[in-house]
Formats: structure tokens, C-alpha cells, sequence
């Protein structure tokens, strides 16, 4: 196994508070990296600070109040991880989550909102530490995208369009930020279980459903090559490849995390 040591370098995680976010987070702590997470629900920040603290006592880690569509919160983010790190090498545009809604029921006021949170969840953490990132000499930040990007499904009409445009902007945001040194990628994820999968399962599984039962039976009906939702911590692991300089030569691309659901060659 390659070994990378992340000792002094400073790694933002937003929506580093469940799923993705969470397992990237203990990948660059378990790596020694300095770590900043971020997310909206008190509770379940201070769980994850609490989870991260217990596996990696003494961890450098700063858990944040912050709503990635709010520049001001975004704002304070940044500043507190300024005080607290003095730098930043890494940015994982981590936080969101998808809407279910086919042409026919999604009014202007939802396109609105899921164009906003795809965009602004990477322009405004990118513009808030960009000078930071710029700083270092191998700044990196990778977005988690997903294949609706390439491959768009009709019930996740806005989804997939605003998908298709992030992947776009991650190229522009690579080709404006080579020349300082910073290079942009991201991970086109299908479906990995994490938190949004876990609250669609309560409210949708059959009674005395198991998840591994509802899961599987999902896989199969979305034809999953792998036979299986992916992991976090896979789609972590391309994450953490593409946010370090393991990947120093790769810039404006993605790596395809979906269980061989990607039909294009
Ligand atoms: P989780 O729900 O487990 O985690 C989402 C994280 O993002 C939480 O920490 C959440 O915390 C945070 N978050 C959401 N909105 C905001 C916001 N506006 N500001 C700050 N933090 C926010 O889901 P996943 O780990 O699955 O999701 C990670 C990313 O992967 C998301 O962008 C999602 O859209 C994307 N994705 C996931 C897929 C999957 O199958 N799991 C498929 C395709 C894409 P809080 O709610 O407290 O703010």
C-alpha cells in the first residue's frame, strides 16, 4: 500500500459532518494532515468531532458551524481555519445533496435552489480559500460530482443538469488555476450509502426490510455492475488520491466511483 504523509498540510472538508465528507476527513487525519470539516445540523457536527476525536486523539481538527450556500458563513470558515491552521493545501467540495424530481414536478423556484446549492457549494468555498490553497505549494480541490453529470437520469431532472454544468466548470476552474498552482479535479459517484441513502431507506423500505435486503434489491434494479451501493470510504479514497499529490500530474479531470454504471466508453 502507498503511504503519503500529510504532516503540515491542511485539508477543509465541507460537509465533512456524515458519509463522504466524514470518511475523507478520517482519511487525511489517519494520513496526519491538520483537518477542518464543516456542516449545517449542530448535532450531528458534534457527533462526527466527537467520532473523529475518539479514532485520532490528539488530531489537529476544527468542526465548524457553516451553511456552504451562506457567504458569510463561508466567510467565518474560512478565517476560522486561517486562525487556527494558518494554511490550507486541500479543498473537498463535499457538502449537498440530490434532488428527486422529474420535468414535470420540479417548479422554478426548485431549479432555482439545486442550480444554487451545485454552483455556489464550490464557488463559494473555492473563492473563500482559494488565497490559502494559492499559498501552498500543492494546493488541490476536488469536488464530488456525480455521473448524472455524463449520464442523466429523468427523475433527477435538475440534478443532472446542474451535475453537467459542475463538471464543466471543475475543467474552466483546473485550466484558470494551473498557472498558480492549483490543480481542480472531482469523483463522479453512482450510488454510494451515506446519509441521504440511510434517511430514504426509513422512510421507504418495506416493514422488516433490511437495508442490506433494500440496498441489494436497489443495485439490481439499477442494474449495478458491482452489485452493491459503494462505500464512503471509496469514494473517499478517490477523493483523498486526487487531493494529494499521489495525483500531482492530473488536472481538470475525474475518476469514475459508480460500479461500472457508466454505459459511455
Ligand atoms: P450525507 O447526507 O451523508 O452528507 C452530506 C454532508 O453535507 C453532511 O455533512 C451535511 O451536513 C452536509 N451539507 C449538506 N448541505 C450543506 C450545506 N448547505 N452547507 C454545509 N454542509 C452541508 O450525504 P453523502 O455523503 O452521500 O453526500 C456527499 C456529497 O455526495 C453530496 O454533495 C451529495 O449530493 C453527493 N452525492 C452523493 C450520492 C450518494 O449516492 N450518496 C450520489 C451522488 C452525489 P448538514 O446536513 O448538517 O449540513
Amino acid at each position: 500500500m502507498i503511504q503519503i504523509d500529510l504532516t503540515g498540510q491542511v485539508a477543509v472538508v465541507t460537509g465533512g459532518s456524515s458519509g463522504i465528507g466524514l470518511a475523507a476527513a478520517r482519511l487525511f487525519l489517519q494520513a496526519g494532515a491538520s483537518v477542518a470539516i464543516c456542516g449545517r445540523n449542530a448535532e450531528r457536527l458534534a457527533s462526527a468531532e466527537t467520532a473523529l476525536r475518539d479514532a485520532f486523539p490528539g488530531a489537529k481538527l476544527l468542526a465548524a458551524g457553516c451553511d456552504v450556500l451562506d457567504a458569510a458563513d463561508v466567510a467565518r470558515f474560512a478565517e476560522s481555519v486561517r486562525v487556527a491552521f494558518g494554511r490550507v493545501d486541500m479543498l473537498v467540495n463535499n457538502a449537498g445533496q440530490g434532488r428527486v424530481s422529474t420535468f414535470a414536478d420540479t417548479s422554478d423556484e426548485a431549479w432555482r435552489e439545486e442550480l444554487d446549492l451545485k454552483y455556489f457549494s464550490i464557488i463559494r468555498p473555492t473563492r473563500a480559500f482559494l488565497p490559502m490553497l494559492e499559498q501552498s505549494p500543492h494546493g488541490a480541490i476536488v469536488c464530488v460530482n456525480s455521473l448524472l453529470a455524463l449520464q442523466p437520469e429523468a427523475h433527477m431532472v435538475a440534478t443532472s443538469s446542474a451535475r453537467a454544468g459542475v463538471l464543466n466548470l471543475v475543467k474552466s476552474l483546473a485550466v484558470e488555476l494551473a498557472p498558480r498552482h492549483v490543480r481542480v479535479n472531482s469523483i463522479l459517484i453512482g450510488i454510494v450509502e451515506s446519509g441521504q441513502w440511510r434517511r430514504r431507506f426509513e422512510t421507504q423500505a418495506q416493514p422488516g426490510q433490511s437495508w442490506e435486503d433494500w440496498t441489494g434489491e436497489l443495485a439490481r434494479q439499477k442494474k449495478i455492475p458491482l452489485g452493491r451501493f459503494g462505500r464512503p470510504e471509496e469514494a473517499a479514497q478517490a477523493l483523498f488520491y486526487l487531493a494529494t499529490p499521489l495525483s500531482s500530474y492530473t488536472t481538470g479531470s475525474h475518476i469514475d466511483v459508480s460500479g461500472g454504471v457508466a454505459r459511455h466508453v
